[in-house]
């Protein structure tokens, strides 16, 4: 059985063009750099959402995107045919003695018409879960033998060809793609491997005191940080209620360390903001007192602040700050009001690119493509950018 269905998407310009490829020489892993998003949003983004909005572009102002198969926790689509060009790793990220950047030789003079592309969903605290890097392997095993490939030196990271940060997770840390392609390795050979979770390199933590069981309280989730401060990295995201282990006397500011193990057996640690986590008397007592700036209210505020109420395209524009402040939190999400456009678009005025940029957004997070920023936009927006 495939490890991948194939559900492809209609021919059009800019993301299944029709065109055959020159062959596979290489695999190129990407992330998809939607948090949250699953594979099927992905199929009706470049399927419809994205041909649609070109139709109505100028050519200049158009997108040409695409890649072969996205993978999630549960599914891989293939949305484009393998013997296919998808517009993937061919874009132009750096410039070198008057040339794009091209790391990967052997996809010169275009990757696109080189190799496949395989896109991981990233989680919505922006890490890959382990049973989506479990279904790449399987997905990139199989396409191995299909194209009688060697898993070590023919699957690339898109950062390998021109230096995109993509796939993310595997750029800040290299060891993580070295050991998938070890696994894929492995799997064409027969052998049953599991994925194993690599605490986060970012949290430095030393000290080894004792932990004791706790609950979570918090009403939107607990939020498992690099650091003792809201705006560093997320390493987890877990639901009101679950069990985490607090370590005691580890609050300096409002932030204690946790360990949380999973259904699976896998253990994260992290920083959490202990005013998050229920007080037992080990705690209060181990704990520093809590201050109105250690409440959650404060510190997990998102950075991004947005009107309430709705905006859409009006005659006259509607123009203003929370225009602005849509437009700002859009693009902190790349979904850009117009991309090649002078500060990315972010203009002031609700008008048909960002109403466009709504409609991709909505589009990718399930939402009714309206171009209507209201509630249910608003309030998806401020859930990634918590
Ligand atoms: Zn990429």
């Amino acid at each position: 059985m495939s490890a991948f269905k194939n559900q492809y998407i209609n021919t059009n310009e800019w993301t299944r063009p029709g065109i055959k490829n020159n062959g596979v020489r290489k695999l190129v892993v990407h992330y998809t750099a939607n948090p949250g998003a699953p594979a099927a949003n992905h199929y009706r983004y470049f399927g419809e959402t994205l041909p649609a909005q070109n139709r109505k572009l100028s050519k200049k102002q158009q997108t040409y995107a695409s890649a072969h198969i996205f993978v999630d926790r549960t599914e891989a689509i293939c949305i484009i045919p393998l013997n296919e060009v998808a517009y993937h790793a061919n874009d132009v990220q750096q410039i070198v003695n008057g040339k794009p950047y091209r790391g990967v030789a052997a996809l010169k003079p275009n990757a696109n018409f080189l190799s496949v592309g395989v896109e991981l969903c990233i989680e919505k605290n922006g890490t890959f879960d382990p049973d989506t890097v479990a279904r790449a392997e399987q997905v990139c095993a199989e396409l191995c033998k299909m194209f009688k490939l060697d898993p070590i030196n023919d699957i690339v990271r898109h950062y390998d060809i021109t230096h995109k940060i993509c796939p993310a997770p595997w750029v800040s840390r290299s060891q993580g793609f070295t050991d998938f392609k070890a696994r894929v390795k492995k799997r064409m050979a027969g052998t049953v491997v599991t994925v194993p979770v690599v605490s986060n390199p970012n949290v430095t933590h030393t000290d080894t005191g004792r932990f004791i069981k706790n609950t979570v309280v918090a009403k939107d989730g607990l939020v498992l940080r690099t650091q003792r401060s809201a705006a560093s990295s997320m390493v987890l995201t877990l639901p009101n209620g679950t069990i985490v282990k607090y370590q005691l006397g580890s609050t300096v500011n409002g932030w204690g360390y946790v360990e949380y193990t999973n259904s699976k057996g896998q253990t994260f640690h992290g920083y959490v903001n202990v005013s998050y986590i229920k007080s037992d008397n080990e705690l209060k007592s181990g704990g520093q007192k809590k201050t109105a700036s250690s409440k959650p209210k404060t510190t997990e505020k998102s950075k991004f602040s947005l009107p309430a109420g709705i905006f859409k395209v009006t005659s006259p524009l509607t123009r203003g700050e929370s225009v602005k402040q849509i437009q700002t939190a859009l693009a902190a999400l790349h979904y850009y009001p117009d991309k090649s456009a002078k500060n990315f678009g972010i203009d002031g005025a609700y008008g048909l690119k960002t109403a466009n940029a709504v409609k991709r957004f909505q589009s990718m997070y399930g939402l009714p493509q309206d171009g209507i920023y209201g509630p249910k936009t608003k309030a998806k927006l401020e859930s990634l950018l918590k």
